[in-house]
Protein backbone atom coordinates (compact mmCIF):
# COMPACT_ATOMS: atom_id res chain seq x y z
CA UNK A 1 0.00 0.00 0.00
CA UNK A 2 2.60 2.30 0.90
CA UNK A 3 3.93 2.54 -2.98
CA UNK A 4 0.20 4.30 -3.64
CA UNK A 5 0.66 7.02 -1.56
CA UNK A 6 4.30 7.65 -1.74
CA UNK A 7 5.90 9.23 -4.69
CA UNK A 8 9.60 7.43 -5.90
CA UNK A 9 12.10 8.32 -4.03
CA UNK A 10 14.05 11.49 -5.24
CA UNK A 11 10.93 12.94 -6.77
CA UNK A 12 8.84 16.04 -5.28
CA UNK A 13 5.51 17.17 -5.30
CA UNK A 14 4.54 20.73 -5.55
CA UNK A 15 1.51 21.88 -4.12
CA UNK A 16 -0.72 24.77 -5.00
CA UNK A 17 0.88 26.91 -1.95
CA UNK A 18 4.06 26.43 -3.68
CA UNK A 19 3.72 26.07 -7.31
CA UNK A 20 2.17 29.55 -8.25
CA UNK A 21 5.76 30.62 -7.00
CA UNK A 22 7.39 28.47 -9.04
CA UNK A 23 5.32 29.94 -11.95
CA UNK A 24 6.46 33.47 -11.12
CA UNK A 25 9.78 32.71 -11.06
CA UNK A 26 9.69 30.38 -14.27
CA UNK A 27 8.29 33.12 -15.87
CA UNK A 28 10.96 35.90 -14.60
CA UNK A 29 13.30 33.46 -16.23
CA UNK A 30 11.97 32.94 -19.45
CA UNK A 31 11.51 37.10 -19.57
CA UNK A 32 14.89 37.67 -18.77
CA UNK A 33 16.11 35.18 -21.46
CA UNK A 34 14.16 36.67 -24.08
CA UNK A 35 15.69 40.01 -22.74
CA UNK A 36 19.15 38.51 -23.75
CA UNK A 37 17.53 37.24 -27.49
CA UNK A 38 16.77 33.59 -26.41
CA UNK A 39 13.71 31.70 -27.77
CA UNK A 40 12.37 28.46 -26.27
CA UNK A 41 12.70 25.29 -27.67
CA UNK A 42 11.10 22.38 -26.28
CA UNK A 43 12.36 18.89 -26.62
CA UNK A 44 11.20 14.74 -25.54
CA UNK A 45 11.56 14.26 -22.45
CA UNK A 46 13.28 11.20 -23.73
CA UNK A 47 15.67 10.83 -27.01
CA UNK A 48 17.51 7.72 -27.97
CA UNK A 49 19.76 6.35 -25.59
CA UNK A 50 23.13 6.83 -28.07
CA UNK A 51 22.74 10.45 -28.27
CA UNK A 52 23.20 10.48 -24.57
CA UNK A 53 26.27 8.36 -24.83
CA UNK A 54 27.96 10.40 -27.07
CA UNK A 55 26.62 13.80 -26.22
CA UNK A 56 27.12 13.62 -22.39
CA UNK A 57 30.16 11.34 -22.94
CA UNK A 58 30.68 7.90 -21.72
CA UNK A 59 33.35 8.51 -18.97
CA UNK A 60 30.89 10.97 -16.83
CA UNK A 61 29.44 10.23 -14.09
CA UNK A 62 25.85 11.03 -15.47
CA UNK A 63 26.33 8.29 -18.18
CA UNK A 64 28.39 5.88 -15.96
CA UNK A 65 26.01 5.71 -12.87
CA UNK A 66 23.50 8.12 -13.50
CA UNK A 67 21.19 7.38 -16.61
CA UNK A 68 17.23 6.03 -16.57
CA UNK A 69 17.68 4.07 -19.55
CA UNK A 70 15.00 1.17 -20.46
CA UNK A 71 14.59 -0.65 -23.09
CA UNK A 72 10.97 0.41 -25.04
CA UNK A 73 8.32 -2.34 -26.13
CA UNK A 74 10.01 -1.66 -29.93
CA UNK A 75 13.34 -3.20 -28.65
CA UNK A 76 14.67 0.32 -28.81
CA UNK A 77 16.89 2.03 -26.16
CA UNK A 78 15.74 5.33 -24.74
CA UNK A 79 16.77 7.22 -22.16
CA UNK A 80 14.93 9.95 -20.05
CA UNK A 81 17.36 13.08 -20.16
CA UNK A 82 19.36 13.74 -18.03
CA UNK A 83 20.04 17.45 -19.09
CA UNK A 84 19.14 19.75 -21.73
CA UNK A 85 21.85 20.45 -24.02
CA UNK A 86 22.34 17.28 -25.84
CA UNK A 87 18.31 16.95 -26.92
CA UNK A 88 19.08 20.97 -27.81
CA UNK A 89 21.65 19.92 -30.41
CA UNK A 90 19.89 17.13 -31.38
CA UNK A 91 16.88 19.31 -32.60
CA UNK A 92 19.15 21.55 -34.09
CA UNK A 93 20.86 19.37 -36.49
CA UNK A 94 17.77 17.72 -37.39
CA UNK A 95 15.78 21.02 -38.50
CA UNK A 96 18.88 22.19 -40.28
CA UNK A 97 18.90 25.23 -37.96
CA UNK A 98 22.34 25.98 -38.83
CA UNK A 99 20.84 27.46 -41.99
CA UNK A 100 19.31 30.01 -40.02
CA UNK A 101 21.02 33.73 -38.75
CA UNK A 102 23.72 32.63 -36.34
CA UNK A 103 23.88 32.50 -33.58
CA UNK A 104 21.00 30.71 -32.81
CA UNK A 105 19.62 30.95 -29.00
CA UNK A 106 17.80 28.32 -27.66
CA UNK A 107 16.08 28.58 -23.75
CA UNK A 108 14.23 26.14 -22.11
CA UNK A 109 12.88 24.46 -18.83
CA UNK A 110 12.78 20.89 -18.75
CA UNK A 111 12.36 17.92 -16.17
CA UNK A 112 15.78 16.41 -15.54
CA UNK A 113 16.16 12.68 -14.68
CA UNK A 114 19.08 11.29 -12.64
CA UNK A 115 19.80 8.34 -10.51
CA UNK A 116 21.45 9.96 -7.55
CA UNK A 117 21.43 9.66 -3.83
CA UNK A 118 18.81 12.04 -2.58
CA UNK A 119 19.64 14.95 -0.25
CA UNK A 120 18.88 18.87 -0.02
CA UNK A 121 19.63 20.15 -3.47
CA UNK A 122 19.64 16.68 -4.76
CA UNK A 123 16.64 14.85 -6.85
CA UNK A 124 16.51 12.14 -9.01
CA UNK A 125 13.51 13.99 -10.76
CA UNK A 126 14.81 17.86 -11.32
CA UNK A 127 14.16 20.89 -13.28
CA UNK A 128 16.52 22.65 -15.48
CA UNK A 129 16.75 26.34 -16.76
CA UNK A 130 18.96 26.14 -19.89
CA UNK A 131 20.53 27.97 -22.54
CA UNK A 132 21.83 27.04 -25.43
CA UNK A 133 23.63 29.24 -27.98
CA UNK A 134 25.01 27.77 -31.46
CA UNK A 135 27.27 29.40 -34.05
CA UNK A 136 29.64 31.60 -32.06
CA UNK A 137 32.74 31.19 -31.28
CA UNK A 138 33.37 35.12 -29.75
CA UNK A 139 34.14 35.19 -26.18
CA UNK A 140 31.63 37.86 -25.94
CA UNK A 141 29.22 35.00 -26.14
CA UNK A 142 30.63 33.34 -23.46
CA UNK A 143 30.63 36.10 -21.47
CA UNK A 144 26.84 37.64 -22.49
CA UNK A 145 25.39 33.64 -21.37
CA UNK A 146 27.21 34.43 -17.77
CA UNK A 147 25.66 38.14 -18.04
CA UNK A 148 22.29 36.79 -18.32
CA UNK A 149 22.73 34.25 -15.26
CA UNK A 150 24.00 37.25 -13.35
CA UNK A 151 21.45 39.31 -14.34
CA UNK A 152 18.91 36.66 -12.52
CA UNK A 153 20.72 36.35 -9.72
CA UNK A 154 21.00 40.29 -9.88
CA UNK A 155 16.79 40.32 -10.69
CA UNK A 156 15.64 38.72 -7.69
CA UNK A 157 18.11 40.65 -5.49
CA UNK A 158 20.07 37.43 -4.40
CA UNK A 159 23.86 38.50 -3.30
CA UNK A 160 24.47 35.20 -1.52
CA UNK A 161 26.03 33.78 -4.55
CA UNK A 162 29.64 34.19 -6.27
CA UNK A 163 30.52 33.86 -10.08
CA UNK A 164 33.59 31.45 -10.66
CA UNK A 165 35.15 30.93 -13.76
CA UNK A 166 38.11 29.11 -15.90
CA UNK A 167 39.18 27.78 -18.83
CA UNK A 168 39.82 23.79 -19.56
CA UNK A 169 41.54 24.52 -23.17
CA UNK A 170 40.45 22.91 -26.76
CA UNK A 171 41.83 19.57 -27.11
CA UNK A 172 45.14 20.39 -28.35
CA UNK A 173 45.89 21.97 -24.96
CA UNK A 174 44.44 19.79 -23.27
CA UNK A 175 46.30 16.69 -24.70
CA UNK A 176 48.85 18.12 -22.76
CA UNK A 177 47.28 18.87 -19.36
CA UNK A 178 45.73 15.17 -19.64
CA UNK A 179 49.24 14.12 -20.04
CA UNK A 180 50.44 16.38 -17.09
CA UNK A 181 47.46 14.69 -15.07
CA UNK A 182 48.18 11.06 -15.76
CA UNK A 183 51.56 10.99 -14.48
CA UNK A 184 50.82 13.28 -11.67
CA UNK A 185 47.93 10.66 -10.77
CA UNK A 186 49.88 8.15 -11.19
CA UNK A 187 52.14 8.48 -8.39
CA UNK A 188 48.87 8.59 -6.13
CA UNK A 189 47.64 5.35 -7.58
CA UNK A 190 47.19 3.39 -4.70
CA UNK A 191 45.47 6.31 -2.87
CA UNK A 192 42.84 7.00 -5.30
CA UNK A 193 39.28 5.37 -4.58
CA UNK A 194 38.35 2.53 -7.35
CA UNK A 195 36.44 4.64 -9.29
CA UNK A 196 39.28 7.10 -10.18
CA UNK A 197 41.57 4.48 -10.66
CA UNK A 198 39.66 3.61 -13.33
CA UNK A 199 39.43 6.98 -14.52
CA UNK A 200 43.01 7.46 -14.48
CA UNK A 201 43.49 5.27 -17.50
CA UNK A 202 39.95 6.49 -19.50
CA UNK A 203 39.76 10.18 -18.48
CA UNK A 204 41.80 11.72 -15.70
CA UNK A 205 40.21 14.86 -15.81
CA UNK A 206 36.99 13.63 -13.96
CA UNK A 207 39.38 12.67 -11.44
CA UNK A 208 39.10 16.72 -10.31
CA UNK A 209 35.54 16.24 -9.78
CA UNK A 210 35.50 13.42 -7.41
CA UNK A 211 33.62 13.95 -4.48
CA UNK A 212 35.73 11.20 -1.97
CA UNK A 213 38.03 13.65 0.21
CA UNK A 214 40.85 11.60 -0.01
CA UNK A 215 40.73 11.95 -4.31
CA UNK A 216 39.89 15.57 -3.96
CA UNK A 217 42.98 16.68 -1.52
CA UNK A 218 45.07 14.21 -3.93
CA UNK A 219 43.50 16.51 -6.50
CA UNK A 220 44.12 20.04 -4.88
CA UNK A 221 47.71 19.85 -6.05
CA UNK A 222 47.34 17.93 -9.36
CA UNK A 223 48.39 20.16 -12.06
CA UNK A 224 46.37 23.27 -13.66
CA UNK A 225 44.88 23.74 -16.47
CA UNK A 226 45.46 26.90 -17.16
CA UNK A 227 49.35 26.31 -16.73
CA UNK A 228 48.66 24.22 -20.25
CA UNK A 229 46.53 26.38 -22.28
CA UNK A 230 47.19 27.09 -25.71
CA UNK A 231 47.67 30.85 -27.21
CA UNK A 232 44.38 30.78 -28.70
CA UNK A 233 42.46 29.89 -25.53
CA UNK A 234 44.41 31.80 -23.09
CA UNK A 235 43.43 35.12 -25.48
CA UNK A 236 40.14 33.50 -25.48
CA UNK A 237 39.81 33.32 -21.88
CA UNK A 238 41.35 36.90 -21.16
CA UNK A 239 38.76 38.56 -23.29
CA UNK A 240 36.15 36.72 -21.04
CA UNK A 241 37.24 38.42 -18.23
CA UNK A 242 37.59 41.83 -20.32
CA UNK A 243 33.95 41.51 -21.08
CA UNK A 244 32.95 40.58 -17.61
CA UNK A 245 34.61 43.58 -16.15
CA UNK A 246 33.60 45.49 -18.83
CA UNK A 247 29.77 44.58 -17.55
CA UNK A 248 30.55 45.17 -13.83
CA UNK A 249 30.08 41.21 -13.29
CA UNK A 250 32.45 40.09 -10.26
CA UNK A 251 34.20 36.81 -10.70
CA UNK A 252 37.34 35.12 -9.37
CA UNK A 253 39.01 32.94 -11.59
CA UNK A 254 38.99 29.07 -10.14
CA UNK A 255 41.40 26.71 -11.73
CA UNK A 256 39.98 23.56 -10.35
CA UNK A 257 36.59 24.02 -12.01
CA UNK A 258 36.31 21.01 -14.75
CA UNK A 259 32.11 20.06 -15.08
CA UNK A 260 30.72 16.74 -14.88
CA UNK A 261 29.91 16.91 -18.71
CA UNK A 262 32.70 15.76 -21.57
CA UNK A 263 31.44 18.21 -23.99
CA UNK A 264 32.64 21.38 -22.34
CA UNK A 265 36.18 23.48 -24.17
CA UNK A 266 37.46 26.53 -22.91
CA UNK A 267 35.37 28.41 -20.99
CA UNK A 268 33.81 27.02 -17.85
CA UNK A 269 31.53 28.62 -15.21
CA UNK A 270 29.63 27.97 -11.75
CA UNK A 271 27.44 30.22 -9.77
CA UNK A 272 27.84 28.78 -6.07
CA UNK A 273 26.46 29.31 -3.03
CA UNK A 274 27.30 28.64 0.75
CA UNK A 275 23.64 29.29 1.61
CA UNK A 276 21.99 26.46 0.61
CA UNK A 277 24.11 23.15 1.95
CA UNK A 278 26.61 20.71 0.36
CA UNK A 279 25.13 21.72 -3.47
CA UNK A 280 26.02 25.08 -3.59
CA UNK A 281 26.17 25.14 -7.51
CA UNK A 282 22.75 26.81 -8.63
CA UNK A 283 24.52 27.31 -11.87
CA UNK A 284 26.90 26.02 -14.28
CA UNK A 285 27.64 25.74 -18.15
CA UNK A 286 30.42 27.05 -20.61
CA UNK A 287 31.62 26.27 -24.05
CA UNK A 288 31.20 23.28 -25.63
CA UNK A 289 33.05 23.88 -29.01
CA UNK A 290 33.08 19.67 -29.59
CA UNK A 291 29.29 18.85 -29.36
CA UNK A 292 27.64 19.68 -32.52
CA UNK A 293 30.65 17.62 -34.72
CA UNK A 294 30.33 14.98 -32.10
CA UNK A 295 26.54 14.52 -32.91
CA UNK A 296 27.00 14.23 -36.83
CA UNK A 297 27.38 18.23 -37.77
CA UNK A 298 29.74 20.46 -39.35
CA UNK A 299 32.02 21.46 -36.25
CA UNK A 300 29.96 24.53 -34.77
CA UNK A 301 31.26 26.43 -31.79
CA UNK A 302 28.37 26.74 -29.30
CA UNK A 303 28.15 27.77 -25.23
CA UNK A 304 25.22 27.35 -22.77
CA UNK A 305 24.52 26.77 -18.80
CA UNK A 306 22.48 24.83 -16.82
CA UNK A 307 20.16 26.28 -13.32
CA UNK A 308 18.92 24.18 -11.28
CA UNK A 309 15.59 25.13 -10.33
CA UNK A 310 15.37 23.48 -7.06
CA UNK A 311 18.63 24.84 -6.05
CA UNK A 312 17.68 28.37 -7.27
CA UNK A 313 14.33 27.97 -5.36
CA UNK A 314 16.49 27.24 -1.98
CA UNK A 315 18.54 30.14 -2.50
CA UNK A 316 15.43 32.18 -2.78
CA UNK A 317 14.47 30.85 0.57
CA UNK A 318 17.85 31.12 1.99
CA UNK A 319 17.51 34.96 0.91
CA UNK A 320 14.31 35.68 2.39
CA UNK A 321 13.03 36.47 -0.60
CA UNK A 322 9.53 36.67 -0.11
CA UNK A 323 7.16 36.22 -3.27
CA UNK A 324 4.40 38.49 -4.35
CA UNK A 325 0.92 37.01 -3.06
CA UNK A 326 -0.96 34.62 -5.10
CA UNK A 327 -3.77 35.91 -7.10
CA UNK A 328 -7.15 35.49 -5.01
CA UNK A 329 -10.94 34.51 -7.06
CA UNK A 330 -12.43 37.95 -7.51
CA UNK A 331 -15.67 36.59 -6.50
CA UNK A 332 -17.63 34.05 -4.59
CA UNK A 333 -21.44 33.63 -5.54
CA UNK A 334 -23.54 31.94 -2.99
CA UNK A 335 -26.91 30.18 -4.12
CA UNK A 336 -28.86 30.73 -1.16
CA UNK A 337 -30.71 26.96 -1.81
CA UNK A 338 -30.25 24.42 -4.73
CA UNK A 339 -33.17 26.00 -6.84
CA UNK A 340 -31.03 29.04 -7.35
CA UNK A 341 -27.74 27.13 -7.92
CA UNK A 342 -28.55 27.15 -11.48
CA UNK A 343 -28.62 31.10 -11.60
CA UNK A 344 -25.62 31.03 -9.61
CA UNK A 345 -23.66 29.09 -12.10
CA UNK A 346 -24.82 30.98 -15.27
CA UNK A 347 -23.49 34.08 -13.43
CA UNK A 348 -20.02 32.25 -12.28
CA UNK A 349 -19.80 31.22 -16.57
CA UNK A 350 -20.58 34.88 -17.62
CA UNK A 351 -18.15 36.30 -15.18
CA UNK A 352 -15.39 33.79 -15.88
CA UNK A 353 -16.09 34.47 -20.00
CA UNK A 354 -14.98 38.10 -18.71
CA UNK A 355 -11.67 36.59 -17.54
CA UNK A 356 -12.60 36.43 -13.83
CA UNK A 357 -11.59 34.02 -11.05
CA UNK A 358 -15.32 33.07 -9.83
CA UNK A 359 -16.48 30.47 -7.23
CA UNK A 360 -20.11 28.85 -6.47
CA UNK A 361 -20.82 26.33 -4.37
CA UNK A 362 -20.90 22.53 -5.90
CA UNK A 363 -21.31 21.03 -2.79
CA UNK A 364 -24.76 21.77 -1.74
CA UNK A 365 -23.78 23.66 1.57
CA UNK A 366 -25.51 26.49 3.75
CA UNK A 367 -24.82 30.08 3.13
CA UNK A 368 -22.78 29.98 6.11
CA UNK A 369 -20.91 26.86 5.45
CA UNK A 370 -20.66 28.58 1.63
CA UNK A 371 -19.41 31.80 3.58
CA UNK A 372 -16.74 30.14 5.77
CA UNK A 373 -15.70 28.46 2.32
CA UNK A 374 -15.26 31.83 0.63
CA UNK A 375 -13.37 33.65 3.39
CA UNK A 376 -11.06 30.66 3.25
CA UNK A 377 -10.25 30.77 -0.57
CA UNK A 378 -9.76 34.99 0.25
CA UNK A 379 -12.61 35.76 -2.13
CA UNK A 380 -12.25 39.57 -2.94
CA UNK A 381 -16.20 39.75 -3.00
CA UNK A 382 -18.93 37.63 -1.97
CA UNK A 383 -22.18 37.32 -3.06
CA UNK A 384 -25.67 35.52 -2.34
CA UNK A 385 -28.51 34.85 -4.73
CA UNK A 386 -32.18 34.17 -3.34
CA UNK A 387 -35.37 34.99 -4.35
CA UNK A 388 -34.92 38.68 -3.62
CA UNK A 389 -32.22 38.81 -5.95
CA UNK A 390 -33.48 37.07 -8.88
CA UNK A 391 -37.23 39.16 -8.95
CA UNK A 392 -35.30 42.34 -8.81
CA UNK A 393 -32.46 41.70 -10.98
CA UNK A 394 -30.22 43.29 -8.39
CA UNK A 395 -27.89 41.59 -5.80
CA UNK A 396 -25.34 42.58 -2.85
CA UNK A 397 -21.82 42.59 -3.68
CA UNK A 398 -19.43 42.83 -0.03
CA UNK A 399 -16.26 43.55 -0.58
CA UNK A 400 -14.44 40.78 2.13
CA UNK A 401 -11.66 43.48 2.79
CA UNK A 402 -13.77 46.15 4.09
CA UNK A 403 -17.06 44.76 4.37
CA UNK A 404 -18.35 47.47 1.88
CA UNK A 405 -21.41 46.39 0.20
CA UNK A 406 -22.58 47.48 -3.62
CA UNK A 407 -25.46 46.64 -5.10
CA UNK A 408 -25.32 45.68 -8.41
CA UNK A 409 -27.60 45.32 -11.81
CA UNK A 410 -27.38 41.48 -12.49
CA UNK A 411 -28.74 42.12 -15.95
CA UNK A 412 -25.53 44.47 -16.49
CA UNK A 413 -23.12 41.99 -14.03
CA UNK A 414 -20.24 41.60 -16.51
CA UNK A 415 -19.69 45.73 -16.82
CA UNK A 416 -21.18 46.45 -13.31
CA UNK A 417 -18.75 43.97 -11.78
CA UNK A 418 -16.08 44.88 -13.58
CA UNK A 419 -15.82 48.58 -12.61
CA UNK A 420 -16.43 47.37 -9.10
CA UNK A 421 -13.57 45.29 -9.01
CA UNK A 422 -11.03 47.08 -10.58
CA UNK A 423 -12.01 49.99 -8.07
CA UNK A 424 -11.51 48.00 -4.96
CA UNK A 425 -7.98 46.51 -6.29
CA UNK A 426 -6.79 49.30 -8.46
CA UNK A 427 -8.34 52.25 -6.66
CA UNK A 428 -9.87 53.56 -9.93
CA UNK A 429 -7.44 52.80 -12.23
CA UNK A 430 -7.98 50.25 -14.59
CA UNK A 431 -5.01 50.60 -16.20
CA UNK A 432 -2.52 50.17 -13.44
CA UNK A 433 -0.67 46.97 -13.70
CA UNK A 434 -0.79 44.21 -11.59
CA UNK A 435 2.63 43.67 -10.63
CA UNK A 436 3.90 43.41 -7.28
CA UNK A 437 7.50 42.72 -7.68
CA UNK A 438 9.80 40.75 -5.61
CA UNK A 439 12.67 42.55 -3.30
CA UNK A 440 15.24 43.94 -5.26
CA UNK A 441 13.26 43.26 -8.40
CA UNK A 442 13.39 45.69 -11.13
P1 LIG B 1 26.56 18.58 -9.22
O1 LIG B 1 28.00 18.89 -9.08
O2 LIG B 1 25.73 19.25 -8.22
O3 LIG B 1 26.30 17.10 -9.33
P2 LIG B 1 26.43 18.70 -12.06
O4 LIG B 1 27.79 19.10 -12.47
O5 LIG B 1 26.06 17.27 -12.17
O6 LIG B 1 26.10 19.23 -10.59
P3 LIG B 1 25.11 19.95 -14.31
O7 LIG B 1 25.02 18.71 -15.06
O8 LIG B 1 26.05 20.99 -14.76
O9 LIG B 1 25.35 19.63 -12.77
O10 LIG B 1 23.64 20.58 -14.14
C1 LIG B 1 23.41 21.97 -14.03
C2 LIG B 1 22.66 22.32 -12.78
O11 LIG B 1 21.55 21.45 -12.59
C3 LIG B 1 23.46 22.15 -11.50
O12 LIG B 1 24.26 23.26 -11.26
C4 LIG B 1 22.37 22.02 -10.46
O13 LIG B 1 21.87 23.29 -10.10
C5 LIG B 1 21.31 21.26 -11.20
N1 LIG B 1 21.36 19.83 -10.86
C6 LIG B 1 22.19 18.89 -11.36
N2 LIG B 1 21.91 17.68 -10.85
C7 LIG B 1 20.87 17.86 -10.00
C8 LIG B 1 20.09 17.00 -9.16
N3 LIG B 1 20.31 15.69 -9.11
N4 LIG B 1 19.09 17.54 -8.43
C9 LIG B 1 18.82 18.87 -8.47
N5 LIG B 1 19.50 19.73 -9.25
C10 LIG B 1 20.52 19.24 -10.00
MG1 LIG C 1 26.05 15.69 -10.79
Amino acid sequence: MALLTKAPRGTADVLPDESYKLRYLEQRLMNSARLFGFREIRTPVFEHTELFLRGVGETTDVVQKEMYTFEDNGKRSVTLRPEGTAGCVRAFLEHGLYNEALPQKYCYLTSCYRYEKPQAGRLREFHQFGVEALGSDAPAEDAEIIALAHHIFDLFGLDNIRLEINSIGCPACRKNFQAALRSYFESHLGDLCETCRDRLARNPMRILDCKSPVCSAIAKDAPKVLDYLCEECQTHFGEVQKYLKAMHIPFTVNPTIVRGLDYYTKTVFEFVSDAIGAQGTVCGGGRYDGLVEELGGQPLPACGFGMGIERLRLLLGAGGIEFPPDDRPALYIAPASREFSFEAMRLTDRLRGEGFEVLTDVSGRSVKAQMKFADKKRAQFTTVLGDAEVASHTAKFKNMDNGEVTELDLDRLNEEFSGLWSNAVFGGFPDKPNLTLLNGGK
